[in-house]
């Protein structure tokens, strides 16, 4: 239970005191008028059975009230659900803003074995979840089971026997509900499953739409589309299959209760022992009673449901952020001291040593998927190493704080993200705080000046999602400014000219010459003609450094690296034949 609310919460369990007591108001303001009424028909019947005249002044005393409990109930409930909904919203909308944050201090690893889709889903489904639960379910259920405990007592001193029967059936509608809920929660498990895998699907499919048209793979991957929607359905209509009946038997056995009493009642009645005026009474706040448990007792499956949401939620907020706190080092040398390390179970590094001395261009090459972008991405700290260590200017990055890290590192990757805004804040994303002046003046060196200008609304034109569409050659010279603007001591770069023609490669070029000046720069080079001036090679494959030295000295070693430059040029002497 603890878990439940500080979950729903999100740790902060006075949050739901305000939502629960305007709850709990709300349910005395609706049992007022019951009360009256039962004044009323208190009034006519003693009259009537004394033979006296009906005392009108308290009648339409009486009457005035009832009029007027419109009014104060009316205010109530607006002033409840303002209350409520004000504390739910807040709390989904800090709660989305810290899990959002809490994402960004996780290792890249932890998305890794996540699918987006499922984060989406929380980060939005799941917060709605929580908002209706705090604003809804939770405060309704509390004032359901203190208000007709109150009502017990007040029962119990008209007459017991009433009472008793009342709420006899009470803790078998209770233990139906609690004998359920295990099974309850495995149904809303499944469909939380089936849901989120239809969410996965449907971003796959929009996602891939390039791919699916290109290769034609229209009906295979739409039959797994709606393979996921038809699963959704079943697990829906599972839910309404067992759950709904579960739940109706529960609020039937409460009910009994009613019919129950009434019986007793009327047996009372006849008897003689029990008043007219009180019968009505009891049937007044049976009444007030059986119908916000009955619906609490639909919020209570639905509880069951939302307690999964919040339970996934604090699941990620528990998630461990790498640890470190110490300052990165201001620039220095970087080295790899007996490194290895794997995504899941397969080693994709082992043992890798070598240094990138301070201010010079180290250069990453071998074949494909031998272990050149992981060594950039554990220097970025995306991921943490297994073994060994890597050090920054002599300090084990380990004991540094990841942001400290990325503040000294610029990277330049061949697929640049662009945030859905103008060219202008997509470069300024460089340095916080960076003038419109800074902006231009990185955007020249990086030799996008021109064709920004170029644009219809120049720097303020906007792109990503739903903007402009920018070549892959401008995007990348956009990424290069973002890096000039940032002056970070450290350049990982994945040599971005490999997929680009020679007009751009050559802009390209020139933004990165500018951007790598005074630098340690680590490079991944795909072409070999490239990296012939770095001042050291590294040589990787199958994640192990099988070579390193310079562009001459490896030539004439006579290993992978004179292969793969052999290769490389025999590919330059290639061209096109008619067959
Ligand atoms: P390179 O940059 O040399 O092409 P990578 O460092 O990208 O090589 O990949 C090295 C190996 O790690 C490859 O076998 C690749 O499949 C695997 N790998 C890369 N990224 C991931 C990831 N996020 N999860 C699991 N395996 C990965």
């Amino acid at each position: 239970m603890k878990r439940f609310v500080d979950n729903i919460t999100g740790g902060n369990p006075r949050a739901l005191l305000a939502p629960c007591l305007v709850s709990l108001c709300t349910g005395f303001c609706q049992i007022v008028p019951s009360l009256l009424v039962f004044a009323v028909f208190d009034t006519m019947y003693l009259a009537y059975a004394r033979g006296e005249a009906m005392n009108m002044a308290k009648l339409w005393g009486i009457c005035g009230l009832l009029v007027a409990w419109i009014a104060v109930e009316y205010a109530a409930r607006a002033r409840a659900h303002e209350k409520t909904a004000m504390v739910a919203y807040d709390l989904s909308a800090v709660g989305r803003v810290a899990l959002a944050e809490h994402l960004r201090t996780l290792p890249l690893g932890f998305f890794g074995s996540r699918d987006p889709a499922a984060l989406t889903t929380m980060l939005l489904g799941d917060y709605n979840n929580v908002e209706t639960t705090v604003s809804f379910y939770v405060p309704q259920l509390v004032s359901a089971v203190i208000l007709p405990i109150i009502v017990f007592f007040i029962m119990l001193l008209f007459s017991p026997q009433m009472a008793l029967a009342m709420f006899l059936p009470l803790p078998v509608c209770f233990a139906i509900m609690w004998l359920s809920s295990g099974l309850q929660k495995k149904i809303s498990g499944r469909h939380v499953k089936a849901r989120e895998d239809s969410a996965g699907r449907l971003q796959e499919y929009l996602l891939g739409m390039r791919d699916i048209k290109s290769h034609n793979l229209g009906g295979e991957r739409f039959e797994a589309l709606r393979e996921a929607f038809a699963r959704l359905k079943r697990e829906s209509l599972r839910m309404e299959i067992i759950v709904v009946p579960i739940v109706l038997i529960a609020i039937a056995a409460l009910r009994s209760g009613l019919t129950l009493m009434l019986l007793v009642g009327t047996f009372l009645l006849v008897g003689g022992e029990l008043s007219l005026p009180i019968f009505l009474l009891f049937l007044l706040l049976g009444m007030r009673v059986v119908e916000p448990l009955s619906v609490a007792l639909v919020h209570y499956a639905e509880l069951r449901y939302t307690a999964l949401s919040a339970e996934r939620i604090m699941a990620i907020r528990r998630e461990r952020p790498l640890p470190g706190t110490g300052e990165a080092p201001r620039g220095g040398d970087i080295r790899f001291d007996r490194v290895s390390f794997a995504y899941q179970d397969t080693d994709v590094l082992h043992d890798v040593s070598f240094l990138a001395p301070a201010g010079s261009v180290t250069a990453l090459v071998g074949p494909s998927g031998s272990g050149k972008s992981t060594v950039t991405r554990l220097i970025a700290r995306f991921w943490e190493v297994r073994q060994g260590a890597i050090f920054f200017d002599g300090h084990d990055i380990k004991t540094c704080d990841p942001e400290s890290i990325l503040s000294r590192i610029s990277m330049v990757f061949q697929d640049v993200y662009l945030f859905k805004d103008t060219i202008r804040n997509n470069i300024a994303v460089g340095r916080q705080g960076a003038t419109d002046q800074d902006v231009e003046e990185a955007a020249r060196k990086a030799c996008c000046h021109d064709f920004i200008v170029a644009l219809p609304q120049g720097y303020d034109t906007p792109v990503g999602e739903g903007g402009c569409t920018l070549s892959g050659g401008e995007k990348q010279r956009i990424s290069i400014a973002r890096a000039l603007l940032k002056d970070a001591p450290v350049i990982l770069l994945d040599e971005a000219t490999a997929s680009l023609d020679p007009e751009n490669e050559i802009s390209v070029q020139q933004g990165i010459n500018a951007l790598v000046a005074n630098k340690t720069v680590l490079i991944i080079a795909h072409r070999l003609r490239t990296v012939r001036k770095a001042d050291w090679i590294v040589v990787l494959d199958s994640g192990r450094v099988v070579e390193q030295g310079t562009h001459d000295g490896l030539l004439a070693e006579g290993g992978l690296y004179r292969h793969l430059w052999t290769l490389q040029q025999q590919a330059a002497g290639w061209s096109m034949r008619a067959a």
